[in-house]
């Protein structure tokens, strides 16, 4: 499958390297564009590829790849397709989110504090059952804990759990302001809605027992999606992990591109070293979840991959809605507009 899709997103970048090389209005524009792509390609390398094909190369081919190189399956709402075992990633981090299934699966993370939980996402209510409140009984982890949701973004596969969690275990619920009035009005919006709680404000400092983690605010994805850097040990050695919160261009694309740059620089001064996603495979998640377990005392964790590779990853963010920005058709077909 990859190779196919390698096959395609070289067609059509030497189409567009032609078109760009034809005199056409607006040739120098969409010229700017494409090297936007390939600066990039360049920073995706290995580890960020799957990333730069959500962007990048979905902005190129448009609506006929959707989200990314894995068909959506019949029936993503089947237990039996997202159902999966929650992992511990580091010490004080669990992946308690769906199996991977295709590129719009949802994540959700727990992170586990001196008092208490912080849970970030909530996913779809039914999958919050199965894999949050089903995966904490199987870690032995209590829901009553759970003290703070942070919710990314007002998306339903990011939100659909959280009114269930707030009725029954009362956490405070953190969302970016303008996600908060967005989800109120969004008639699309699947599952039950959350009563509204705090807005998040940026380079906000949310602690719980020993922990603090740092929220900003990056707007792209959507108006008030936020991202994070989450404190994390294995086997005890401190390390730092970037949550980029929101991946679609779906918003504004320039105000994403900003945001990413802006991003890259608090990850680049944090030292974080660790890049998690809301969706399993924008951090390679489906790969590394199975080699965390399968992981024996001495192995490295495969979530630490050191600084340049988070820098990279937020490069191949800016420099893909840096080219959005300048390719407006295909912005359009991105978008399916
Ligand atoms: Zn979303």
């Amino acid at each position: 499958m990859s190779r196919n899709l390698n096959t395609i997103i070289g067609m059509v970048l030497a189409a567009g390297v032609m078109l760009a090389a034809a005199p056409a209005p607006g040739q120098s524009q969409r010229a700017a564009g494409l090297a936007h792509i390939e600066a990039a390609r360049h920073a995706a390398k290995y580890d960020n590829a799957v990333l730069f094909d959500h962007t990048c190369a979905r902005l190129l081919v448009g609506a006929d790849l959707p989200f990314g190189r894995i068909p959506r399956p019949i029936d993503d709402r089947d237990p039996a397709n997202y159902k999966t075992d929650p992992v511990r990633v580091f010490d004080n981090l669990y992946y308690v989110g769906e199996k991977l299934q295709w590129g719009a699966t949802p994540s959700a993370w727990a992170v586990v504090t001196s008092e208490g939980i912080i849970l970030i996402d909530t996913m779809f209510e039914d999958s919050m059952h199965d894999l949050i409140l089903g995966g904490f009984e199987k870690l032995g982890l209590d829901p009553a804990d759970i003290k703070t949701i942070l919710l990314t973004h007002g998306h339903s596969d990011h939100v659909g759990g959280a009114r269930y969690l707030q009725e029954n275990y009362h956490p405070k619920v953190i969302m970016g302001g303008p996600d908060w009035d967005q989800m109120e009005q969004s008639e699309r919006f699947r599952g039950p809605k959350p009563a509204r709680d705090a807005s998040a404000v940026d380079g906000q400092k949310l602690t719980l027992g020993d922990t603090t983690i740092s929220i900003f605010l990056t707007p792209g994805h959507t108006p008030g999606t936020i991202s994070l850097l989450i404190p994390v040990t294995d086997n005890g050695t401190p390390h730092l992990a970037a949550l980029w919160g929101g991946t679609g261009m779906q918003y504004d694309a320039a105000e994403y591109s900003k945001q990413a740059a802006r991003f890259r620089g608090i990850v680049a001064e944090a030292g974080a070293d660790v890049i998690l996603s809301t969706h399993p495979q924008l951090d390679n998640s489906d790969v590394k979840l199975p080699l965390v377990k399968k992981r024996r005392s001495g192995d490295p964790n495969p979530y630490v991959v050191g600084n340049q590779v988070v820098e990279d990853y937020l490069t191949v963010a800016h420099e893909c809605a840096a080219a959005a920005t300048l390719m407006p058709d295909e912005y359009a077909a991105y978008l399916g507009r």
